[in-house]
């Protein structure tokens, strides 16, 4: 196909998010869209439709690979950070965990500056969105089961939704999986329409820069076997291309800090110090690990299959920790190192979902990438993740948990706070959450409007995880995917 040279709207990225900007700008107005994805199609790739194989997502050819650090505050590490290079992006590889996260979360981002992004208000977006199917998981595997149980008799309320408006408790997931195949924003809303006239979807081809005359964004350049070519959008861009690579893109089009971009010989256009700062990860603690007394059943679900919520100390009001049983030994390669993990093992893990660090990311002069999530920088966050090992242990010792495990790998026999500060800097991994550096707002610091508008230029506009003020206090999809929602309607 040769490649279009103009269209009303270019989306830029054919992720969680763009495809739900493409199929309601299709539905909701008469124009011609062109998706520019640098990905292919995902529907052959076993790994990628089979729930329980996604791991094998992270570092395949359809990853962008990207890393983070080294990380200061842990141990100087440097952490692998998979980003799917596909059709439904980071959606089509991802470890499937359908979740909407906290009242809390939007009526923060309201409060902060974004208007019409309280709870709510994105509440039918949420909706919207689960058009897509999505599936509650049953015939829990046996590491499943026991951290619901060990969760309820360690004093936890049953969480029979992890969807709800404040969630809190153990109970089963909710996952992007219908007739036991992944479902995502691809199969749900871009490939149901990948043959409507009005649509052209490119793939394999990266967008390598925005076109800008004065303060209007005209279109993108993209590379293709045809050699470079502008798309012209008569009405505008869609920016969906990730928390990574939207900044990017920004950035190498001179839309960032003015002063960083002339350090890497990039003139700036317009100076907007916002974008790639206020990156914000969740840190996943890989882990607790357990061998166990039997030889556990073969994986199911995405190797998890249930979820606890819980707050790392009474006085916290919304919960910061998340607790998922991993049916495989899943510990970091330092843990790995220090603590031989056996074969027939599972792991209890902590998650930090509420955090106050905030890294970000930037140019490098030789076209590189240099991205910090500086996580558990902040005190207070390390505090939480200590204390989210501490109840994890207790967890591990509730009766569900110690009737399946012969003995503990990791952590070694010291738990005083010393010991366990240690272990999680060099337990932590980051959960593939990465938003937040093109924040939506209205101070200084914000990249977009609360209409998703690039502050300062007309005819651009970012719809994904990146426009993210605050992360939400639970897996990101779901609110990348409101997110996508809400900007159609935005944008129409
Ligand atoms: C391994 C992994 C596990 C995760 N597990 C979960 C989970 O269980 N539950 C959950 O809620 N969240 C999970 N997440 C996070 C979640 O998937 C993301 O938050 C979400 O997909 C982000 O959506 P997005 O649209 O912002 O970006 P993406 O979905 O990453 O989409 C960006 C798209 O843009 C394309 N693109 C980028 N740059 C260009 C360019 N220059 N030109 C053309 N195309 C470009 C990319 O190839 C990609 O297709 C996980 C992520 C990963 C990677």
């Amino acid at each position: 196909m040769s490649t279009p040279r103009s269209a009303d709207y270019v989306v830029v990225g054919a992720g969680t998010a763009g495809c739900v900007v493409a199929r309601r700008l299709l539905e909701r107005t008469g124009a011609t869209v062109v998706v520019v994805e640098a990905g292919g199609s995902p529907d052959g790739i076993a790994s990628s439709t089979d729930p329980a194989r996604w791991v094998e997502n992270i570092g395949a050819p359809h990853d962008w690979a990207y890393s983070y650090g080294p990380e200061e505050h842990l141990d100087g590490r440097t952490l692998f950070l998979s980003r799917g290079k596909v059709l439904g992006g980071s959606g089509s590889t991802n470890a499937l965990v359908w979740v909407r996260g906290h009242r809390a979360d939007y009526d923060g981002w309201a409060a902060g500056g974004a208007t019409g992004w309280s709870y709510d208000e994105v509440l039918p977006y949420f909706e919207r969105a689960e058009t897509v199917d999505v599936e509650q998981t049953t015939d829990l595997h046996p590491v499943a089961r026991a951290l619901i149980e060990a969760g309820v008799s360690y004093g936890m309320p049953y969480l029979d939704d992890i969807n709800v408006a404040e969630p809190l408790g153990a109970g089963p997931i909710t996952m992007d999986v219908a007739g036991g195949q992944r479902t995502s924003t691809w199969t749900g809303h871009l490939r149901p329409v990948r043959d409507d006239e009005r649509l052209t979807l490119l793939t394999g081809v990266e967008v390598t820069g925005l076109c800008l005359r004065g303060e209007r964004c005209t279109g993108v350049r993209v590379q293709t076997a045809e050699g470079d070519v502008e798309i012209r959008a008569d009405r505008e861009v869609v920016l969906c291309a990730g928390s990574i690579n939207t900044p990017r893109l920004l950035l190498s089009s001179g839309i960032g800090p003015a002063a960083q971009l002339r350090e890497v010989g990039v003139d700036p256009v317009l100076d907007l110090p916002g974008v790639g700062e206020n990156l914000q990860e969740h840190p996943i603690i890989a882990g607790l690990c357990f061998e166990a007394a039997e030889p556990l059943p073969a994986p199911t679900h995405n190797l998890e299959g249930s979820m606890a919520f819980w707050h790392s100390a009474p006085e916290v009001a919304v919960p910061d920790l998340t607790y998922v049983s991993v049916q495989i030994p899943y510990v970091s390669a330092e843990v790995a190192a220090t603590h031989p993990v056996p074969a027939n093992a599972f792991v209890l893990a902590p998650g930090l979902m509420s955090v106050r660090s905030r890294g970000r990311l930037r140019l490098t002069g030789n076209g590189g990438l240099d991205i910090v999530a500086n996580m558990l920088a902040d005190p207070a966050d390390l505090e939480a993740a200590v204390a989210g090992v501490e109840i994890g242990l207790e967890l591990a010792d509730q009766p569900a948990f110690r009737k399946l495990v012969t003995r503990r790998a990791a952590p070694g026999a010291a738990t005083d706070r010393a010991s366990l500060t240690a272990f999680v800097r060099q337990a932590a991994m980051p959960y593939f959450h990465p938003v937040g550096t093109c924040a939506m707002g209205t101070g200084d610091a914000a990249v977009v409007d609360p209409q998703l508008r690039v502050r300062g230029l007309e005819g651009l506009r970012v719809a994904d995880a990146s426009v993210m003020p605050a992360i939400t206090s639970a897996n990101t999809n779901a609110p990348t995917a409101m997110i996508a929602e809400k900007a159609a309607d935005l944008i129409a």
